[in-house]
């Protein structure tokens, strides 16, 4: 149903509830915008858990909606349960090396981050995200419609959508987003093509549900087991501390895998098990990224715009990224106190942390399990002990990156943004002010001036502010230079950088 105060006109509407489209409603609305979101599914696809990484950034930015908890919550792996991934010849088979500090997940309590990463299955960040929509006084989630064209003007875009029983209606919005993935109706309306390529490489996902087979394993705790078989090489992981399992069966066929999915499993466990299979997902590897990330009032976001390998776990982050950065944007300039031209920053800031994104993605790809099942592991106890230290150096080299890419998850920069002075542009640097006090929860919604306060450049930035109508908050560290932060925590302007405050703060809301 569509409630009446957001049916038409809306400020934005976002085509496609995926994890994308929820966070830029969900920025949105942290910023008092409304905004619809449509979305064709009725309920998330629970039993396709696509993305589990949720990297240590999205959990920062999914802390500033106060959802980081909920999710550490209700995640069926705690993120102290285990920071591992283990290779070995199966599930059930030989260890031949592992790494530790994975994705972040290590990360609790260090000045690093506010938040580590954790992993949880996609449905259930897409639940929390649902229910955090729902709430919102500000936004609204229209299940069961699609989109299915849009109209641009002059003062807005006019989104045409299909219901349930062939029910057609239009809704006009102000602006629209397209988180409506990879085979986006948003990203043709604007006339934007992915370029890139298809890894040529088949891959197969199963869900299953094996009682007694986590006792077996005898790695311990790990969030990844990576199976260097050479008759099956994949991965496995568990999606909770009961029974059910992920696996990846890496080079198999959509045909094979769904003849036999369960000889896939056994392959890759090692041993004939019992197991129910709960699902299958076929899927092959993308670097696709969008030409133009947007046209008029219409933008692009997450997959829609890019898509990278899984490897390394980055897709759904830099959509939320995407997210948090456009939606902002939309909000300073729907809420008055920006041009709209500070939209145009959307691209020059986003489109190249997808590029860089989809080239170390496309690195961790290079050599996956099928490269590193060297024959002789699966041999006798003196054919494996010989191969053994090659294969765990190979693996060392091939993979340390995917499991460590905090340079890339948290260290890209928006420097040379037309909209950053400067050396700025990279991610506040984090510290914590007491147990669980974290800086970034000092931080505004707008811009918030942080540092000694002292300082001369502090009162020309209120009165910049003031006179521009710019939501500007303070947050004094005596002695610590001063810096200006964005409201998605990156550094537009640091002291020193040269340029006035009514100059710096003019630039960073966009104007020329
Ligand atoms: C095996 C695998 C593992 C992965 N692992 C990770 C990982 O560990 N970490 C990570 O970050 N990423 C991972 N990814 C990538 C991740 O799944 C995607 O990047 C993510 O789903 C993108 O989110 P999105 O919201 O942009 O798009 P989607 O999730 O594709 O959502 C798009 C939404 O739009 C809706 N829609 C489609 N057409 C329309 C329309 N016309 N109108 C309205 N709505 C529409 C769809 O129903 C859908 O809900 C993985 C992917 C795969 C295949």
């Amino acid at each position: 149903m569509l409630s009446a105060d957001l049916a038409d006109p809306v400020p934005v509407l976002v085509a496609g509830g995926g994890p994308v489209g929820l966070a830029t409603a969900l920025e949105l609305a942290h910023h008092g915008v409304r905004s619809l979101v449509v979305e064709p599914r009725e309920e998330v696809s629970w039993l396709r858990p696509r993305a589990k990484t949720t990297s240590a950034r999205t959990m920062e930015l999914f802390r500033r909606w106060g959802l980081a908890r909920v999710i550490r919550e209700r995640a069926a792996l705690p993120v102290a349960w285990s920071d591992e991934a283990v290779f070995a010849t199966t599930l059930l088979g030989r260890e031949i090396t592992r790494f530790d500090r994975c994705f972040g997940l290590d990360l609790a309590g260090d000045d690093l981050v506010a938040e580590p990463g954790q992993q949880v299955p996609q449905p259930l960040v897409e639940q929390v995200l649902r229910e955090a929509v729902e709430a919102s006084p500000h936004a609204a989630l229209l299940t069961g419609w699609r989109v299915t064209g849009m109209a641009d003007g002059a003062e807005g875009v006019t989104v045409a959508l299909a219901g349930p029983g062939g029910a057609v209606r239009e809704i006009r919005a102000g602006y629209a987003v397209g988180g409506d993935g990879s085979r986006s109706v948003t990203r043709a309306h604007i006339g934007s093509r992915y370029e890139g390529a298809n890894d040529s490489r088949p891959n197969f996902n199963v869900v299953f549900r094996a009682p007694g087979l986590a006792e077996r394993v005898p790695h311990g705790p790990a969030v990844h087991y990576w199976v260097l078989n050479p008759a099956q090489p994949g991965l496995v992981g568990r999606l909770d501390l009961a029974d059910t399992w992920w696996c990846i069966g890496q080079g198999v066929t959509q045909a094979a895998g769904e003849a036999d999915p369960l000889g896939l499993v056994r392959n890759l466990v090692g041993a004939d098990i019992e197991a129910e299979i709960l699902a299958t997902d076929p899927w092959t590897a993308r670097m696709l990224l969008a030409d133009r990330y947007a046209r008029g009032r219409v933008f692009l976001a997450g997959d829609s715009a890019h898509q990278n390998p899984p490897w390394g776990g980055h897709g759904f982050n830099t959509g939320i990224g995407d997210a948090v950065n456009l939606g902002w944007k939309l909000a300073a300039v729907l809420n008055g106190w920006a041009p709209a031209a500070l939209l145009d920053s959307y691209q020059a800031e986003r489109r190249p942390v997808a590029e860089a994104t989809i080239a170390e993605a496309a690195r961790n790809m290079a050599t996956l399990a099928p490269e590193l099942a060297d024959p002789r592991l699966a041999g006798d106890d003196a054919a494996f002990a010989a191969a053994r230290p090659a294969v765990a150096a190979a693996v060392h080299r091939a993979k340390d990156g995917e499991f460590h890419s905090l340079d890339l998850v948290l260290g890209h920069t928006y420097a040379g943004s037309p909209i950053v002075t400067g050396t700025a542009g990279e991610r506040l640097p984090h510290r914590w002010l007491g147990p669980g006090d974290s800086l970034y929860d000092h931080l505004g919604r707008g811009f918030t001036l942080v540092g000694d306060l002292t300082a001369p450049a502090a009162a020309e930035f209120a009165k910049a502010a003031d006179e521009g109508g710019v939501p500007l908050d303070t947050f004094d560290i005596p002695g610590s230079k001063l810096a200006l932060v964005r409201p998605d925590q990156h550094l537009a302007w640091r002291d020193g950088d040269g340029a006035v405050p009514r100059d710096v703060l003019r630039k960073a809301v966009g104007h020329p």
